[in-house]
């Protein structure tokens, strides 16, 4: 291949996905690298929901909340055919979090992000309003709304869209080795292939540091925490639309959120891993997720009842706190060493804020790129 790309992106998750997308719309030559196929990873092992994040506001994390709740608004408008509101069930628990500060925290949340198609919350009485399926105990609950997305066709509709605006997508490829010039890399892959790229993006979601480490050989400053959260799938709980929030002792969230037409989705956990590759739910998951629905729910279930699993690695960027309250922002880290050709890496993220994060990408990129580069475009296209 003579071509020198613009840019190169290794992983096709929803992270390359996107930026290939955004960077392909506005005339760029990119190509995208994805050892599997694209979205076979991480990005189609999520909870599949495109929202605010309602608890991490009790991280304080308003700039995260709110970049997510304006990107909700956006995402509901150009991926419609593959996204469904959802009204969520918060019962409340007295010992748990107080009225007072689930209802601030709702206020926030349906305010952050400015004008939003979506219901606002509101105090319910679960008896009445969903009767028979939570335990009489919890007659109290709040209701809030956010979007269930199918999260690998996501990113199938954004490399479809690159590919159309001429991106070169590879697929079932393993960027094995790179060589680093002054003014472009020369990326090696496993099938002997060179390609040589003026920039080089690694958006290989919880493989960042290994990529980094083993074939673009370069120590990484930031030093990351790999967890895993996993589901369980079961014939659906409950016949109504409504999903559920459930506060646990620990204070982490599981939610069951009727999946598909017939089955309920429940997650997700956190426990630490050593490697990226292959994560499975463990026996301590599959219980901790049980008891959780048990606590709930008047229907009790058992691991007999699970009919599916599936697990996904978060790469958190350490900072010493517990997995639930580390940051779910994504972080930059462009290396331009001694003047040779940038290297961008991309720490983190979340399926809801990707096509932020791929517009931030270019900005921070535009040092390198023509000064005559199209702007922002990629918001008021439909998918
Ligand atoms: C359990 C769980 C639940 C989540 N739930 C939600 C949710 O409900 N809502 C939300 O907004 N976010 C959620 N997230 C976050 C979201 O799923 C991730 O932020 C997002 O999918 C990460 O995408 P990515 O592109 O960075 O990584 P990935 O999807 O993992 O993509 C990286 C790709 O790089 C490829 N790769 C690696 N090395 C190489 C190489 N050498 N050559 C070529 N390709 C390579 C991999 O094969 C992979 O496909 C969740 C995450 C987890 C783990």
């Amino acid at each position: 291949m003579t071509d020198i790309f613009d840019i190169l992106i290794i992983g096709g998750g929803i992270n390359g996905a996107g930026i290939a997308r955004d960077a392909s719309g506005r005339n760029l030559k990119v190509c995208l690298v994805e050892k599997n196929t694209v979205g076979s990873a991480t990005s189609s092992w999520s909870t599949k929901l495109i929202h605010g994040g309602l608890r991490y506001l009790e991280n304080y994390e308003f700039r995260l909340v709110r970049e997510s709740l304006k990107e909700r608004e956006i995402i509901k408008k150009i991926a419609k055919d593959i996204i469904k509101p959802i009204p969520f069930i918060i019962p409340h628990i007295p010992t748990q979090r107080p009225k007072w500060l689930i209802q601030i925290g709702l206020f926030l949340y349906d305010k952050l992000g400015g004008k939003t198609s979506l219901p606002k919350s509101k105090k319910i009485n679960i008896s009445s309003a969903i009767p028979n399926i939570l335990k009489n105990k919890y007659n109290t609950g709040f209701e809030y709304y956010d979007l269930q997305v199918d999260d690998k066709k996501l990113v199938q509709l954004n490399i479809d869209d690159a590919k159309r605006n001429g991106a070169i997508i590879f697929e079932n490829k393993t960027v094995t080795d790179v060589l680093r010039n002054k003014d472009f890399w020369s990326i090696k892959l496993n099938d002997n292939t060179i390609i040589q790229s003026k920039i080089l993006i690694n958006a290989s979601g919880p493989w960042i540091n290994e990529v980094l480490k083993k074939t673009i050989k370069i120590n990484s400053k930031k030093v990351i925490r790999l967890v895993k959260g996993s589901h369980i799938i079961t014939k659906k709980l409950y016949e109504h639309n409504k999903a559920f929030t459930l506060q646990n002792p620990d204070k982490r969230i599981v939610f069951v959120i009727p999946y598909k037409k017939n089955y309920s989705l429940i997650g997700t956990t956190e426990t630490e891993v050593e490697t990226p590759d292959n994560p499975e739910i463990d026996k301590g998951e599959i219980e901790y997720l049980i008891n959780t629905v048990n606590n709930f729910f008047i229907k009790q279930i058992s691991s007999d009842d699970i009919i599916d699993t599936f697990s996904g690695i978060r790469p958190l960027i350490e900072d010493f706190k517990e997995a639930s309250k580390v940051t779910r922002d994504y972080v930059f880290d462009l290396n331009t060493s001694h003047n040779n050709a940038p290297l961008l890496n991309i720490y983190g993220g979340k399926l809801t804020t990707y096509r932020k994060l791929s517009e931030n990408v270019i900005e921070s990129l535009k040092p390198f790129l023509p000064s005559n580069l199209l702007t922002s475009w990629t918001g008021s296209k439909e998918l």
